[in-house]
């Protein structure tokens, strides 16, 4: 059993070389402690899909370490997939499935009971709002009924650790905001979440601790006033502006030039 106080999230100086020379991860190291909302930020190539892939066994990384609940994710990966639920970021639902199978072959997949599959299942299907959509076959959902269906697979095992890879990338507002009230809610429940988002906002409201990744190195990591400080700016948006070294876009420039 993986230790008591052991980190929700450890990775050690991870390294990914990919097969065509490419250093997508040059010695990246973060924690995230259990009941943590993490948020990691980061242009396009910075490599937080690789990261996100190397924690939850997609890719193989080529040095460092990762620990699931103090569980080592590259030995001994079956071990520390069960700790983790992974929401992609494209819509990947079965099409030729119901809601209630999906959720019930997704906890086939992790080896849980019928009864507690059954069961689960029906428990998120009622917490995601679905439960009138059960029988419906996957196709017949609505953008925003996917995307809840698709938190709920990632939960069904009952992971301890939930990796949200954008979730609302190319999602409306309401839809938006109503992703961000579940995601809220499931952290609230004690559930620890690693997030990746392009959008500042979202990641200032929901996330306690962030990281900033750049050309495949973490370049800061604090909360949003640690990241503004650290930055010598104001907000989370201005330092992720000075990462990319962008400071000139500033919308506090805009703003003081409309009032001065
Ligand atoms: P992000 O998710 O932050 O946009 P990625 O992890 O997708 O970044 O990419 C990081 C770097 O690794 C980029 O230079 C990208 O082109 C490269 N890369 C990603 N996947 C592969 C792959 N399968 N093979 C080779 N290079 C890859």
């Amino acid at each position: 059993m993986p230790a008591e106080d052991a980190k929700a999230l450890e990775i050690v100086d991870l390294q990914k070389r990919y097969p065509n020379g490419v250093e997508a991860l040059r010695g990246v190291s973060i924690t995230i402690e259990p009941g943590d909302f993490f948020g990691l930020l980061g242009p396009n190539g910075a490599g937080k899909s690789t990261l996100i892939h190397c924690a939850t066994g997609l890719a193989q990384p080529t040095g460092g370490e990762i620990r699931v609940f103090g569980q080592n994710a590259i030995a001994d990966y079956g071990e520390a997939r069960t700790a983790v639920g992974l929401a992609p970021q494209e819509v990947n639902l079965d099409q030729f499935l119901t809601c209630e199978e999906t959720l019930e072959f997704h906890g086939g997949y992790f080896g849980m009971a019928k009864r507690d599959r059954q069961e689960r299942a029906a428990e998120l299907l009622e917490t995601f709002s679905l439960t009138a959509k059960a029988r419906d076959s996957t196709r017949a959902l609505s953008g925003g009924m996917k995307r809840r269906l698709i938190l709920a697979r990632a939960l069904m095992h009952r992971p301890r650790l939930l990796i949200l890879d954008e979730p609302t990338a190319g999602v409306d507002i309401e839809l938006r905001l109503e992703l961000w009230h579940y995601v809220q809610k499931i952290n609230a429940e004690g559930v620890t979440i690693l997030l990746t988002t392009h959008y500042l906002e979202e990641a200032d409201q929901l996330c306690g601790r962030i990281a900033f990744i750049a050309d495949g190195q973490i370049a800061a990591q604090g909360t949003s006033e640690e990241l503004a400080a650290r930055y010598d700016v104001v907000n989370l948006e201005d330092a992720y502006l000075a990462l990319v070294g962008r400071r000139e876009l500033s919308r506090s420039h805009v703003e003081g030039g409309i009032t001065a």
